[in-house]
């Protein structure tokens, strides 16, 4: 957040703690953040409000802030995403403190924290099933029924456990359970378990463990190892806090994390779960996590947002306590501005029809100085080719256009920018009434002579035919009919058939060639485009970011 002089800054509810903590010297005035990440998806735009949170705070106030992989369940995880999850926040620009730091690293003193609390007979063996111990756990206005195991002896819990970790138990048969409180009317007090039987392979850990904790047995373990003070979660982990502070209480004796929730990120017309986000890659419902249709941080980069933009996406949607809804129009002003002032200007020609200027000499090819940014003089110009046969958009003309039609008909005249004014003559169509070409005369006067200040109601961008780019576009539209698609039965019924729509032989111009995968400009009139990766020399594709305004906003 920008401070100015005279313009006092205000905070949000998480900077006031932070700034009274500081103020009181609470953690010796050290701040210690963390994001915390379960590898088992890629990153979503949810995810980069918590991310700018933490790691903005240690920049805010020169603290540090961790990247935690929570990587307590293996039969999920994978190290693909955690090389995502890197790349994603390296890219929104952030430096994670020292190493990566990863909960399976601490499974074996979370084991040892176990095993104390099995001695000092605050956790017990159960061999019910995962179905019986959720009934037993019953309703928050009724207590819960204790478990029969629950009163064995210390040795033959640790017995049990014992067996547990060696792989003796097979899956399902046994879990540690905490023994806290089966009438508490905080349902995640009722004896939680805090260890299941897992024979799986773990992406870092291998074969060496047959049990895994809970991760709310490693959550809150993890940031007091790692000294974290300020513990920042979304809403859902409140009423996990009094667990949280149980569990540190019977084993910490150095100074504990402070929870602190704020409100997670909402945006309509998108889902936002990865589970959700898994079943759309696994049913080939998008073309991967990346897909530019995808809340996802690669998807959105591919698409051609900036991390500037999210950053200040971020910022502009701020930290809050009650949970609301975002507009996606809020996301997409954000890059639309921030496109505005980095992105080159272009012509390009998605639906081309040609337009042949009868009096312009043959073979004749000027080069038209055109500015590159007018945001930014100091990004200069470029030579664009005009020549007598060029392509424009077909529905910049109309055969027999209403009154309010500015653009180009039969005896009409607009000015094709930066190049001369032409009147159109005469038009040819094919068997199906479909216009093939136009005919217009130009002024040669028009340009810098002395008709160069003619006013004309509509200008239009072009491409010379013989200089033009081939390339494919792809137009993206909402990936959901909806605006809360989570909120149905089946929001896999609501996917929008026409979110994607693939335009082949566009007409671009030539400085095109040079464009790099990832590169920004604003085709003019038409929005924002980036350079696909699945581009090549012969055939470029481009992904339109945004179009120029906002179709969304109400009329
Ligand atoms: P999801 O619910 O989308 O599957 P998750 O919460 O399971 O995501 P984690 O990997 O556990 O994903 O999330 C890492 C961090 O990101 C957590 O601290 C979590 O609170 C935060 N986070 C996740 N989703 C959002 C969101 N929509 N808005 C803000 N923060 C979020
Ligand atoms: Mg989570």
């Amino acid at each position: 957040m920008e401070s100015t002089e005279n313009n006092v800054k205000s905070l949000n509810f998480i900077e006031a703690i932070i700034e009274e903590d500081l103020k009181q010297k609470k953690h010796e005035g050290k701040l210690h953040f963390r994001f915390p990440p379960e590898p088992n998806g890629f990153l979503h735009i949810g995810h980069a409000k918590s991310i700018c949170l933490n790691f903005g705070l240690a920049e805010e106030y020169g603290g540090l802030c961790n990247l935690r992989f929570d990587d307590t369940n293996p039969t999920k995880e994978e190290t693909k995403y955690v090389e995502s999850i890197k790349e994603d926040i390296q890219w929104l620009g952030f430096q994670w403190n020292d190493k990566p730091y990863f909960a399976s690293d601490y499974f074996d003193q979370l084991y040892a924290w176990a095993v104390q609390l099995i001695q000092e007979g605050k956790a017990y063996v159960d061999e019910q099933s995962q179905e019986e111990i959720s009934k037993q756990r019953g309703v928050p206005t009724r207590p819960g029924l204790e478990s029969p195991y629950r009163n064995r002896s210390v040795e033959e819990n640790l017995a049990l456990f014992e067996k547990m970790k060696v792989g003796e138990i097979p899956d399902g048969a046994m879990v540690l359970r905490a023994k806290i409180n089966m009438a508490s009317p905080n349902m995640h007090m009722r004896d939680p378990i805090l260890y299941r039987v897992l024979h799986a392979e773990h992406h870092r850990t291998g074969k060496k463990w047959n049990i895994y904790p809970m991760y709310d047995f490693a959550h809150g373990q993890s940031d007091y190892i790692e000294g974290i003070t300020h513990s920042l979660c979304t809403l859902e982990f409140e009423i996990h806090r009094p667990l949280y502070d149980w569990f540190l209480d019977q084993i910490a004796d150095g100074p504990k994390p402070r929870q602190i929730e704020f409100a997670r990120l909402n945006l309509n017309y998108t889902v936002m779960s990865k589970r959700k986000l898994l079943e759309l890659v696994n049913k080939n419902l998008v073309s991967g996590w990346d897909d530019p249709r995808m809340p996802t941080i690669s998807g959105l980069r591919r698409r051609g947002y900036t991390p500037e933009s999210i950053r200040n996406f971020a910022d502009r949607i701020g930290i809050a306590k009650r949970d609301n809804v975002i507009d996606f129009g809020l996301l997409e002003f954000s890059v639309r501005e921030h496109l505005n002032e980095i992105a080159p200007r272009v012509f390009g020609v998605l639906d081309p029809v040609k337009l042949v200027i009868t009096n312009y000499p043959e073979g004749k090819v000027e080069e038209i100085e055109l500015i590159n940014n007018p945001e930014r003089p100091e990004d200069g110009s470029r030579k664009v080719p005009f020549s007598k046969e060029i392509f424009i958009e077909r529905n910049d003309f109309m055969e027999d256009p209403p009154k309010k039609f500015f653009r180009l008909a039969p005896g009409r005249e607009v000015r094709l920018k930066g190049a001369y004014i032409v009147e159109c003559t005469d038009f040819k169509k094919d068997e199906h009434g479909n216009i093939t070409e136009i005919y217009c005369t130009y002024d040669p006067e028009t340009r810098s002579g002395s008709n160069s200040e003619k006013k004309v109601k509509g200008t239009l961008h072009w491409v010379s035919e013989a200089h033009a780019v081939d390339a494919e576009v792809r137009l993206y539209d909402r990936l959901f009919l909806e605006e809360d698609p989570a909120g149905h039965e089946d929001y896999k019924e609501l996917l929008n058939p026409d979110s994607l729509k693939i335009v082949q032989h566009c007409k671009l111009e030539p400085s095109l060639k040079e464009a790099r995968v990832g590169d920004k400009f604003q085709f003019q009139r038409l929005g924002y485009f980036c350079v696909d990766p699945d581009s090549t020399p012969e055939y470029p594709v481009f992904n339109r970011t945004v179009p120029l305004r906002d179709s969304w906003a109400k009329k």
